[in-house]
C-alpha cells in the first residue's frame, strides 16, 4: 500500500532479455561478482528461467560462477523456485511486510496471498534456494506490531527476517523521520519476545545480523536511515529501461541502453561503465534539510 498507489501502471518499457544479459556480460567482464534481479516483479517476466540459465553460464573475472539472486513478492514462487533453482539462481529475498494473514491481504490487495507466499517460501527452502530471506520494511503505527510475530516466523521456517528501514522512495510520499522504525528500536522490542545478538557481517553487507541468545533463528536489520552504510556501498542498478543508476537516491540516470542501441561495441559500452561508477553519490540525504527525492520510485528501482 505504501509502495504502489495502486492508481498508477507501468511507467517505463522492458528491454529484451538478450539486451540485458549483453549489459551483465560487460558488467561482470569488469569485475561484478553477484547480480540481483528485481522488478516491479521478477517472476511475471517472461524468459526469466532462460535468463537465469544464462546468467549461470557467466563466470567472474576469477573464472568463479555468479552469485545470482532474485528479489520477489513470492506469489508465483511456489510455481516457479524448482525451475529457477535448476537454472542456476543461488537464492532468493521474499518481500513480507506482515505474518498475519488479514493484514497480509489489506497490504498487499490480494487475498488468499498469504497462504500463497508462504508455500512459496517452503518450496524455495526445499529446492535448496539457501538462504531464503524475507524482507520486511516496518512503518510506525502500520505494522510495527508485528516485530516479535516476525521473530517468532524467522525460527519456525528457518529463513533469515531482515527488517529494512522505511526510505523516502514510495510512490505515495509517506515517509516522515517519526514513521520510521528504527535498528535500536527494533533489537529492543524484538528482546520483549527473546533478546537479539549482534554477530559479525562483512563490510559491504547493507544488514547488520543478529541470532537469538539461544541460538536458533537469524535476524538482520537494514538502517540507511540511523545508521547509514554509504561508504561502503559497491551497487549499481539497472533499471528495466536500461539506465544505469549510482544510487537509490540518484536523481540523474544514465542511459546505457540508448548507447547499446546507437551500435557502441562492448568496449565503448565498458568506458562509459566506468565513467559512471567513477562519479558515483558519496551518500544519501535522507532527512537533510536539502534532500531530493530520487528521480524514480522504489518500485521503478526494484530495490
Ligand atoms: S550510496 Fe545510495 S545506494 Fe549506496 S547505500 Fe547509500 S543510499 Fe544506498
Amino acid at each position: 500500500m505504501y509502495c504502489r498507489s495502486g492508481n498508477d501502471g507501468p511507467q517505463f518499457p522492458e528491454m529484451p532479455i538478450a539486451d540485458y544479459l549483453r549489459m551483465a556480460r560487460i558488467f561482470v567482464g569488469l569485475g561484478v561478482t553477484k547480480i540481483r534481479l528485481t522488478g516491479g516483479e521478477p517472476l511475471l517476466r517472461k524468459g526469466l528461467v532462460e535468463m537465469v540459465r544464462e546468467l549461470a553460464l557467466m563466470r567472474t573475472v576469477d573464472g568463479t560462477p555468479l552469485d545470482i539472486a532474485l528479489t520477489t513478492n513470492g506469489h508465483l514462487l511456489a510455481g516457479m523456485a524448482r525451475p529457477l533453482a535448476d537454472a542456476g539462481l543461488s537464492r532468493v529475498t521474499v518481500s513480507m511486510d506482515a505474518v498475519d494473514r488479514e493484514r497480509f491481504a489489506r497490504i498487499t490487495r490480494v487475498p488468499n496471498g498469504y497462504e500463497q507466499v508462504l508455500a512459496g517460501v517452503r518450496t524455495a527452502q526445499r529446492t535448496g534456494l539457501d538462504p531464503v530471506k524475507i524482507n520486511c520494511v516496518l512503518l510506525r503505527g502500520f505494522n510495527d506490531d508485528q516485530i516479535t510475530a516476525f521473530g517468532r516466523f524467522a525460527r519456525d521456517e528457518g529463513v533469515v527476517v531482515r527488517f529494512i528501514e522505511f526510505m523516502p522512495l514510495e510512490e505515495d510520499r509517506v515517509w516522515s523521520p517519526q514513521i520510521v522504525v528504527t535498528l535500536d528500536e527494533i533489537v529492543w522490542r524484538m528482546a520483549e519476545f527473546m533478546p537479539l545478538q549482534e554477530v559479525a557481517h562483512a563490510h559491504s553487507e547493507t544488514a547488520r545480523r543478529y541470532v537469538f541468545e539461544d541460538g536458533i533463528g537469524e535476524i538482520g536489520i537494514i538502517a540507511p536511515v540511523s545508521h547509514p552504510f554509504c561508504g561502503h556501498c559497491s551497487r549499481v542498478r539497472v533499471t528495466s529501461d536500461g539506465k544505469i543508476r549510482t544510487c537509490l537516491f540518484s536523481v540523474r540516470e544514465h542511459d546505457l541502453a540508448a548507447l547499446m542501441d546507437s551500435g557502441a561495441g562492448d568496449e565503448e559500452l565498458a568506458d562509459f561503465i566506468r565513467d559512471v561508477v567513477d562519479d558515483k553519490e558519496a551518500r544519501h540525504h535522507i532527512g537533510e534539510p536539502g534532500f531530493v527525492p530520487a528521480s524514480r520510485t522504489m518500485v521503478h528501482i526494484g530495490g
